[in-house]
């Protein structure tokens, strides 16, 4: 047992205030973990994109103030009433959706959208109490998708949390915590490409590339690579994406650009951008007959998907998938070693590294569509 084990901890947390305002870091209390719920340190944490939604707040309702970040790795510190199977010390990815595996979908090998766990973006506060571990001078903050990471130490449910290998580093495999692993498993586990087949991936971020380096993995041999922003072309060929199409450079709708390139449309697609546009051209882009589109982007609250029902009735497939179908518990300690057998690559995703203190840093550099990952130092 540590020192700290039932004491509230005061530690240096990321605040949003208000949306779309810089973080402040600010002295926060951290309460400790009740039943089902474990408390942890967080040594790295980083950046994605849909952190900055919910921070702007524009298309999300807002839920403020909040602590934000869910992409991070840890180590408990302590365990509350439950707790069997993890203990201080253990090394842990937190999730913002987990597994209780005990409901029909943690049953279930199809699903991961475990009934007590999926994600919920508007919940601020722990099921076991609706309150929030998280206050300053007595004053609630709220949680974000069960995970708020931007802090230094942080309470989850331990249902949202993976139990991985101590010797991986958790500098790097902390981006399995949501980006890459929802890429790779939205190829790998949903859109399941066959060898020498085409895939066609929207959006060239790090969850896109993530996509795509599942293509290259399933051995896809036409990866094309679909993005607004030409810059992410260069970055985009590491990762075996084989042709780029800029939307801006054409006339006509995307799905007809890449329908002509392949002989009337791709093998699969996935989309990685959360614009309702680029999800129609994803779905529209597949080939008739046996074409399947994999929708991963958030999208803003209000959108609506409209498309041809003959688009369905021509047997293409439309799909979605949280965390690319993995079950944080009982998947993501695999994907962990596929990096540590080097058949999965991290290292090329990690483009910029910054002290806690210039988190705000990390936000401007995703704004402007600059890097992948970002990996947030807490311990500076
Ligand atoms: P990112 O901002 O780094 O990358 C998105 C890319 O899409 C950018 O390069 C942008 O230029 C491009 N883009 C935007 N609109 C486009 C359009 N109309 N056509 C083509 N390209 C376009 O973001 P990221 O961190 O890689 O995340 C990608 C998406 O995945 C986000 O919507 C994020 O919220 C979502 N996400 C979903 C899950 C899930 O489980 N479903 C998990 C993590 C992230
Ligand atoms: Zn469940």
């Amino acid at each position: 047992m540590s020192s700290t084990t039932n004491q509230v901890i005061r530690c240096k947390a990321a605040v949003a205030w208000e949306a779309g305002k810089p973080l402040v870091i600010e002295e926060v209390e951290v309460a400790p973990p009740q039943k089902m719920e474990v408390r942890i340190k967080i040594l790295f944490t980083s950046l994605c994109h849909t952190d900055v939604y919910f921070w702007e707040a524009k298309g999300q309702n807002p839920v403020f103030p909040r602590i934000l970040g869910h992409e991070a790795g840890g180590v408990v510190e302590s365990v509350g009433e439950g707790v069997t199977e993890l203990q201080p010390g253990d090394h842990v990815l937190p999730v913002f959706t987990g597994e209780c595996k005990e409901c029909a979908h943690c049953k279930s090998e199809e699903s991961n959208m475990c009934d007590l766990l999926r994600i919920n973006t508007d919940r601020g506060v722990m099921i076991h109490d609706q309150k929030s571990r998280f206050s300053i001078n007595g004053k609630p903050i709220f949680h974000f998708v069960g995970t708020s990471t931007f802090s230094e130490y942080t309470v989850v449910h331990v249902g949202c949390l993976a139990k991985i290998n101590p010797l991986a580093p958790l500098d790097k495999v902390c981006v399995l915590s949501c980006g890459i692993s929802t890429g790779l498993g939205a190829t790998l586990n949903v859109a399941k490409p066959k060898k020498g087949s085409s895939v066609a991936i929207f959006g060239l971020g790090a969850v896109g590339l993530a996509a795509a380096e599942g293509a290259r993995i399933a051995g896809a041999s036409r990866i094309i690579g679909v993005d607004l922003n030409a810059n992410r072309f260069e970055l985009a060929k590491k990762f075996g994406v084989t042709e780029f199409v800029n939307p801006k450079d054409y006339k006509k709708p995307v799905q007809e650009v890449i329908a002509e390139m392949t002989n009337g449309g791709v093998d699969r697609s996935v989309e990685c951008t959360g614009h309702i546009d680029a999800m129609i051209s994803a779905f529209e882009c597949v080939h008739d007959g046996w074409g399947v589109a994999v929708l991963v982007g958030v999208p803003h609250k209000d959108a609506v998907f409209k498309t041809s029902p003959l688009n369905l009735l021509n047997e293409r497939t439309l799909k979605g998938t949280f965390f690319g179908n993995y079950k944080p518990r009982s998947d993501i300690p695999s994907v962990v070693e596929k990096y540590m057998n080097k058949e999965l690559e991290l290292e090329k995703f990690i483009t910029h590294e910054l002290p806690f203190s210039e988190i705000n840093k990390a936000f401007d550099l995703m704004l402007k569509g600059e890097g992948l990952r970002c990996i947030i130092r807490m311990g500076e």
